[in-house]
């Protein structure tokens, strides 16, 4: 193993140790790193500014270590429901003030290196678990024309910095596929262009070579589920034109991994990639990384849907057709965006056998048929726990009627959809944009049901962990 490899080793099975587990999911708001950022304070290799505030006041913070030469900048989250890389960064404060591990390798880093960190460019955003600031404006499209205080404070430390290298950390959907492959693309680098003409300038070239490098590190880990974010030029972005400016940007997304909805393996992987980056920068070893390696990575292409049923019968005027359903779940904020159900979506039915899905189930001779709504209303929440699951779907039933008006909420663990408004009729229809309720028959019974597209194993109700809808609040 050479010995890039036997460091990027060594941070994978130490990173328990560093981990900051107060952070445990990806809804943490700025109120949850103040204090982290707080307690930098009490070590003296940190070095600590607030550089500005959000446009509801919150302090953004500057956060620096090392002394060498080479100067690196990382920012995070100027997307305010991008989070995995914010996450990453407070695993890596946690690395660097840990005075016992790695004292070399962070000797190393720390003598070569000056390090900047912006974490949580958004932290506006981040409190609602949206994309772009309060004011509804995306920071990534205000580099030029600088109307939000967030894009303002990363574009002026940015030129007081002009640092040698740029990170620009992102999360992108978890739709993206690494080429045509049946893997999410779970990390996407890009070396972003400075120009239309998508120009290989030193800076690009430098950015190339270090995600090359990467690249082959990160294989060791993730193989098969990196891909390159488009290149095209755009030109109120700030990854684009940072490059312009003579900075070596790196533009890193986090995007799926399978069974790791709140992105933890993945913020576990970026903290390896980024540590090793430094590494790679303090050493020049990127350097000697042949460009052929970042022209080889595969392309996010759109091939992933969160669930796929494959080969189900059926009917339409008296005809039976096979298809695939496929089914993408949506998250829905709730409790201040602390917190999110799922609301899924049919996205596509017919020959889908392109696309990969996060799971996927063959059904080959099942029938599918559209669950029904049982009209006979239910008064109380006591009467809806009474009912019988197994018994509603073998009569073809995944929603009932629920006359409560104290009922408030806009989803339920209930193994079936609530409907509180008479008049609302849900969508029975198995097609495109539709909401996810069907019955799955073989030998004329109930085997399956789907239930906002989750599927349960009628014989098996008790392993349902998804949530159902309420309609026509
Ligand atoms: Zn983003």
């Amino acid at each position: 193993m050479t010995q890039e490899k036997q460091i990027a080793w060594d941070l994978y099975h130490s990173y328990e140790n560093f981990k900051e587990k107060s952070l445990t999911n990806r809804r943490f708001k700025h109120s949850d790193i103040v204090p982290l950022i707080e307690q930098l304070k009490n070590n003296k290799i940190f070095k600590v500014d607030k550089v500005g505030k959000s446009v509801e006041g919150r302090d953004i913070y500057l956060i620096s270590l090392g002394s060498g030469k080479t100067k690196v900048f990382l920012w995070s989250q100027m997307h305010g429901d991008e989070p995995t890389a914010t996450a990453a960064l407070f695993d890596i404060f946690k690395f660097f003030s840990d005075e016992s591990a790695f004292p070399e390798f962070k000797n190393f880093l720390l003598s070569n290196l000056s390090i900047y960190f912006i974490p949580m460019v958004n932290p506006d955003g981040a409190e609602q678990f949206q994309r772009r600031n309060i004011v509804e404006i995306d920071l990534n499209r205000d580099v030029l024309s600088q109307q939000t205080q967030e894009a303002k404070i990363l574009k002026e430390v940015f030129d007081s910095l002009k640092a040698d290298f740029g990170f620009n950390l992102h999360d992108q959907g978890r739709d993206y596929s690494a080429g045509n492959s049946i893997n999410p693309a779970s990390i996407s680098f890009l070396a972003p262009s400075p120009d239309y003409e998508k120009s290989l300038t030193p800076p690009r070239e430098k950015a190339m070579k270090l995600i090359g490098n990467l690249v082959n590190i990160l294989n060791e880990f993730i193989p098969g589920h990196i891909a390159k974010y488009s290149d095209d030029y755009e030109p109120r972005a700030f990854g684009d034109n940072f490059t312009k400016w003579g900075t070596a940007t790196i533009l890193l997304e986090s995007g799926g991994w399978r069974g790791d909805r709140e992105k933890q393996f993945l913020r576990k992987v970026n903290y390896i990639a980024l540590l090793f980056a430094l590494n790679s920068i303090a050493s020049g070893s990127y350097a000697n990384t042949d460009l052929s390696v970042y022209e080889s990575i595969p392309q996010n292409e759109k091939f992933m849907m969160d669930l796929i049923l494959r080969n189900l019968i059926i009917k339409r005027f008296e005809n039976d057709y096979v298809v695939d359903l496929g089914i993408n779940y949506d998250e829905a904020n709730i409790n201040g965006a602390k917190d999110f159900y799922l609301k899924a979506e049919i996205k596509d039915v017919g020959d889908l056998s392109v696309f990969a899905g996060y799971q996927e189930f063959d059904l080959s001779g099942y029938t599918v048929e559209p669950g029904k709504t049982k009209t006979e209303a239910y008064h109380s929440l006591e009467e809806l726990e009474k009912i019988n699951p197994t018994e509603l779907y073998s009569e073809g039933y995944t929603n009932v009627i629920l006359r409560n008006n104290n009922f408030q909420s806009d989803y339920s663990h209930h193994p079936f959809n609530i409907i509180l408004d008479k008049k609302f009729i849900p969508g029975s229809e198995i097609k495109p944009e539709e909401s996810p309720n069907f019955i799955i028959k073989k030998n004329n019974e109930v085997k399956f049901v789907v239930v906002n597209g989750f599927l349960i194993d009628i014989k098996n109700i008790e392993s349902w962990n998804g949530n159902s809808i309420v309609f026509g609040k």
